[in-house]
């Protein structure tokens, strides 16, 4: 067989014969794409695939997903964490039945009309679905493009990430005037940073374009992409009232905007919670009975758990309490779970392990 002539060619042969069997690589419809673009943000491939498949069973097209409640959506979120991408995806599918018919639309401003959607998802559904020549840069394309390039400079400053949608655009356009589809060009790009190129250790010995790497030539891929140095993560401290009643009964509340700040997402099943300031202060007991409307009585000692969110550090403090009467949640609603349902219910991943401790 001859060898490949370009890059684009080298790439695509490569990408047929290695790219993973994934759900959503079957039958790549808009829908189907466009679910797990915005799954896979922020989300690694082996929590998607399991949740992508279960999401596509119970909402397995754009009228079903309109029309199904918040808190269902929210629901089949559970585990994905960054809630907000679901509730935007939820207002995306309502906005297509609405302006577009019920027929995912095809032009990039359309697409980028949508809810939830910015330039790197409208650029994956187009090219992946449609197989139209729109670039796409991701984290996997960012670190190829500066490794191939040997890019100086901040990796997420302005001018190169100018150029890597500049170098983005190029290589889809030039691939498919070379007879490539560009649904496989950008997606080759992505499995290449996924799978050989991969931010620690990059298998250079086995990649298909190294002869037209400039990192592999100087043999400094690990020195790319540059980026510079975060500012260190903010630390909270959060205290969670654990209400058990007579009957083994949790009690959840579900905020409303309006109500005190906390990092945790609006909208989902939570215990009832404030922030707790590190120092001498004692906890903010007397304010979150005030918030419930009942007196709450310790059961047992608190307990502390650490989570992580977004760019904060948080300490989870978890006070159990025997519920007695009837809370009225200022912020919100109100409803008493067995702890079974409660573990299912639509909820934060800080929940999770929150409830688990209590219910241990
Ligand atoms: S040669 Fe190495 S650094 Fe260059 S693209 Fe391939 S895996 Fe990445």
């Amino acid at each position: 067989m001859a060898k490949p002539s370009s890059r684009a060619e080298a790439l695509a042969a490569w990408f047929k014969a290695h790219a993973r069997d994934l759900p959503w690589r079957r039958n790549p419809t808009a829908y189907r794409v466009w679910i797990s673009e915005i799954m896979l943000q922020q989300t690694r491939v082996e929590a998607v695939r399991e949740k992508y498949v279960a999401f596509l069973r119970r909402f397995p097209g754009l009228s079903a997903l309109a029309q199904a409640d918040e808190e269902a959506v929210l629901q089949a979120w559970s585990g994905l964490g960054y809630y907000r991408r679901a509730r935007m995806l939820h207002a995306a599918a309502q906005k297509v039945v609405a302006d577009h018919g019920g027929r995912f639309p095809r032009s990039m401003e359309e697409i980028r009309g949508l809810p939830g959607i910015g330039r790197y998802t409208a650029g994956a559904i187009a090219s992946i679905a449609f197989n139209r020549p729109e670039p796409i840069v991701d984290g996997n394309v960012e670190r190829v493009f500066a490794r191939w390039h040997g890019m100086q400079g901040d990796i997420k400053g302005r001018k190169n990430q100018q150029r890597l949608w500049d170098l983005a655009q190029q290589w889809v356009e030039q691939g498919q005037a070379g007879g490539q589809h560009p649904r496989d060009l950008n997606q080759a790009l992505m499995e290449l940073g996924a799978l050989v190129c991969t931010p620690r250790g990059p298998a250079c010995g086995t990649c298909p374009v190294s002869a037209h790497c400039a990192a592999h030539k100087a043999g400094t891929p690990g020195a790319f992409p540059v980026r510079a140095e975060k500012s260190p993560r903010r630390g909270l401290r959060l205290w969670f009232a654990g209400l058990l009643d007579a009957n083994g009964k949790v009690g959840l509340v579900r905020r409303v905007p309006g109500g005190p700040k906390s990092p945790l997402p609006l909208g989902l099943w939570e215990l009832p919670h404030l922030p707790w300031p590190e120092g001498d202060q004692p906890a903010p007991s007397a304010e979150l009975q005030r918030m419930l409307g009942v007196r709450l009585a310790p059961r047992g000692k608190a307990l502390a758990v650490t989570h992580s969110i977004m760019d904060m550090n948080l300490t989870l403090v978890l006070q159990p309490f025997s519920l007695e009467g009837s809370p009225r949640f200022r912020h919100g609603f109100f409803r008493r779970f067995e702890p079974r349902h409660a573990l299912v219910a639509a909820q934060s991943s800080a929940t999770t392990k929150l409830l688990r401790e209590l219910f241990a």
